[in-house]
């Protein structure tokens, strides 16, 4: 399976690391849409989040998320799953998009 983000998750592609924690790291997009954008993914590889079903995974990407929008952002944001092609999913590891206009 050829999975960029499978990838940035086993150290084979670098990224810019935000934060990280058992079951999800958080990076910098690589062609940000806002001021902060930052992506937070699960360490293990679903194709979104419909197919995200390990309540471990689940439960420590939501503890990524609210720790990176709360220390990265100044409290209000964006958080997208794109999911499905038509809806503008073109990386298909579960991620959640962190936007926001303002850093902290
Ligand atoms: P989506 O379109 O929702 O699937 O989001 C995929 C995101 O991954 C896009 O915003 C891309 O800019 C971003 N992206 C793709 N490759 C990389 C990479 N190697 N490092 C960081 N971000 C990436
Ligand atoms: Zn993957």
């Amino acid at each position: 399976m050829d999975c960029i983000f499978c990838k940035i998750v086993d150290g084979e592609v670098p990224t810019e690391l935000i934060a990280e924690n058992e079951h999800a790291i958080a990076f910098l997009d690589l062609y940000p849409q806002a001021p902060v954008h930052i992506l937070v993914v699960p360490k293990i590889h679903s194709e979104n989040i419909l197919q995200l079903d390990n309540s471990s995974s689940l439960n420590g990407l939501f503890e990524l998320i609210r720790k990176v929008a709360a220390t990265k952002t100044d409290g209000q944001f964006k958080l997208q799953f794109n999911s499905g092609k038509r809806e503008g999913q073109s990386v298909f590891h579960t991620h959640a998009h962190i936007l926001s206009e303002q850093s902290n």
